[in-house]
């Protein structure tokens, strides 16, 4: 049940002890890089000072900013001749930021991708179809790597052409997937086109969720729809890719592994620690990491620790699942709302159909929410009236939640942008 036992369930104090000395070995990892030797000597940080993993507190932080001034070789910690791989970030929120890899660093993410898979019940027969974007994206690759190393069937499909997806999914008895959750809602309607019952017609056991954040709600509409168990996925460029935060079996909050990463939660506003079960942002320091280590990394993602211990046995902290990004927070009316409060109510609403977007304007000095969302064919063919009884139960269920009034538009299924990699589920008009 456990991909590498000792390190899986090792006690606080063993944990800790491994932490201090991957810290210190970090650090003077990274005091070698063009980045950190100036702000180092500036500060007068000195590894051997550093007597806890609490001390991390005392070393600078370090933002997507600071890799994309520095870009693209400033944070490298290695001759160049060591790396042996290169990854990007996806750009999602601007400048896409490079990672480097040396034959280590490599080695040590495969072993946490299959650590993550294992738990999740991975095993050497399965048939692994991988629905990510191969190249600089770490979705692909990353995967790749874990899945092989298990011994899994590993089908390096890449992302999109739905129709073979689910024709590959059928011949090779795919067994487990990787997918993005948008993009898994959309094939929802792919499979409708084909009259393919995934329950019936395929094999499914597992499912991985990553890159994006998504909603219990929208897992449960997954699992229904699929047959599969589907496991959230938690991971950035900047740390190594996925396999930094995953979901065991329990399915209650995403193990953090905490032998490679340092954790720490903050007041984004402050920047000070928050006490355990309190959101707030999610920062991250590499503790293996030999080409590009990174410290204090304000990764931007918002999350809290759950606390107590887990049934799996396994002593890595949990975090819940991601609410989104700081910058994904919507100001309507002096309201704050996240996107994932309203994929929530759509997801829980069964007329609700695969894929909706959410349009900001500004009209006459005031904020407008306009929420486009695709219903299922037979609805939007249907009776007029159930039509707009849908449309006014969705409205009152956004209205409880989310405290604004916005205007929903009902749409023909497939009629949206849809996208092969991350969701873009805002787009915002309003002009300053
Ligand atoms: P970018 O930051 O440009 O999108 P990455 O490909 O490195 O580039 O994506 C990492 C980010 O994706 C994370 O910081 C987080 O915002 C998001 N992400 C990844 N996995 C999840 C997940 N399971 N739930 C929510 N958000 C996720
Ligand atoms: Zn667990």
């Amino acid at each position: 049940m456990y991909w590498q036992k000792e390190i899986e369930t090792l006690d606080r104090a063993g944990l800790e002890a491994l932490q201090l000395e991957r810290l210190k070995t970090t650090l003077r990892q990274a005091g070698g890089s063009v980045y950190y030797g100036p702000v180092f000597r500036e500060l007068g940080i000195d590894p051997d000072e550093i007597k806890s993993p609490a001390d991390v507190r005392k070393l600078p932080m370090t933002t997507k900013d600071d890799l994309r001034e520095h870009w693209p070789y400033g944070f490298l910690a290695v001759p160049r001749e060591e790396l042996v791989r290169m990854h990007s970030s996806s750009g999602t929120t601007g400048r896409a930021t490079v990672i480097f890899h040396t034959a280590n660093d490599i080695a040590q993410w495969t072993q946490l991708v299959a650590r993550s898979l294992y738990m999740t019940g991975m095993r050497k027969s399965d048939v692994f179809q991988n629905m990510m974007t191969y190249g600089l994206f770490t979705g692909g690759l990353g995967f790749h790597y874990g899945a092989e190393k298990i011994g899994a069937l590993t089908i390096p499909a890449g992302a999109g052409n739905s129709k073979r997806q689910i024709q590959l999914m059928r011949d090779f008895e795919t067994t487990a997937v990787h997918v993005i959750p948008s993009y898994a809602l959309h094939l929802m309607t792919v499979f409708a086109e084909l009259a393919v019952d995934p329950r019936k017609d395929l094999n499914l056991r597992f499912a991985y969720l990553g890159a994006e954040p998504h909603s219990e709600k929208m897992r449960k509409r997954l699992e229904d729809f699929y047959g599969f168990q589907a496991f959230d996925s938690y991971g950035l460029s900047e740390m190594c890719g996925p396999g930094v935060a995953f979901e065991c079996p329990h399915q209650d909050g995403l193990h953090i592994w905490e032998d490679q990463f340092l954790v720490e939660i903050v007041d984004p506003a402050t920047l000070d620690p928050v006490p355990d079960g309190q959101e707030g942002e999610l920062v991250l320091t590499t503790l293996v990491r030999d080409g590009m280590p990174i410290l204090r990394y304000r990764t931007k993602d918002l999350t809290r620790i759950l606390e107590g211990p887990c049934g799996c046995g396994r002593t890595h902290r949990r975090i819940e699942r991601i609410k989104g990004r700081t910058d994904d927070m919507m100001i309507i009316k002096g309201v704050n709302i996240f996107p994932i409060q309203i994929e929530r109510k759509l997801m829980g609403i069964p007329g609700v159909g695969n894929n909706f977007v959410i349009i900001l304007e500004r009209a006459e000095f005031t904020d407008l929410m306009i929420i486009k969302i695709e219903v299922r064919r037979e609805t939007f063919m249907g009776d007029l009236k159930q039509l707009e009884a849908l449309r006014r139960r969705i409205v009152e269920e956004l209205k409880s939640d989310i405290l604004i009034t916005p205007k929903v538009d009902l749409v023909e299924p497939d009629s949206l942008p849809k996208s092969e990699g991350k969701a873009q589920r805002v787009i915002d008009n309003r002009k300053d």
